[in-house]
């Protein structure tokens, strides 16, 4: 249990914003405000992202680290005898995969819908610093193909560099919309050229 962590504290630690919005905390994953740490049980949930786990979890993803070297790290930094390693349960690691692979399935969509170079697979594999092969794997969800390290680190990488709560949206909105995105979006706006 890490129940004498608090969220908050942990977030100024790792130098994110600790801003209270009614109960809520700004994600560190999609940025959403919808980060809500759950006192009984030291486990956190994002309702946007579906992210979720404990201190350890969250130091870990965020400083790209794994759990061993976080806890070691917040034994450190908090009182030793306030953090126990508690194993993820079987319940929770399997709605944390369940959410890897629905936030995957919506990465695949997003590499259809903006089929370019500069926001194609192979430009987030690159970026990702993963091979194509490990990083195709991922992205396909073939998870009993790659370590837990791998998967990991990959799905982190794809929740904050692809805003999917963007993709959901685009994917339903009409032509007085994307003129606006066109407007605002410098990448989109060089392209208009090619269409002159
Ligand atoms: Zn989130």
């Amino acid at each position: 249990m890490t129940e004498t962590i608090d969220f908050k504290d942990l977030f100024i630690e790792l130098g994110l914003d600790p801003a209270d919005h009614s109960g809520n905390l700004a994600c560190p994953f999609c940025g959403k405000k919808s980060f809500t740490p759950y006192r009984d049980n030291g486990v956190a949930r994002c309702h946007a992202c579906a992210w979720s786990g404990n201190a350890i979890n969250l130091y870990a993803q965020v400083k790209g680290v794994d759990t061993k070297e976080a806890f070691a790290d917040l034994v450190a930094l908090y009182n030793a005898k306030a953090i126990k390693l508690k194993p993820k349960t079987r319940k929770e690691a399997v709605e944390q995969l369940a959410s890897d692979l629905d936030f995957l399935a919506w990465v695949r969509l997003h590499f259809a819908f903006f089929k370019s170079e500069r926001m194609g697979a192979a430009h987030y594999q690159k970026k990702s610093g993963y091979s194509r092969s490990h990083f195709t794997k991922v992205l396909n969800g073939q998870f009993d193909k790659v370590s837990r390290k791998a998967w990991n680190e990959i799905v982190l990488f794809l929740r904050q560099a692809i805003n999917v709560g963007q993709l959901k949206k685009d994917m339903g909105m009409k032509a007085a919309y994307w003129k606006g995105r066109i407007k605002a979006d410098a990448l989109l706006r060089e392209s208009v050229s090619r269409f002159l």
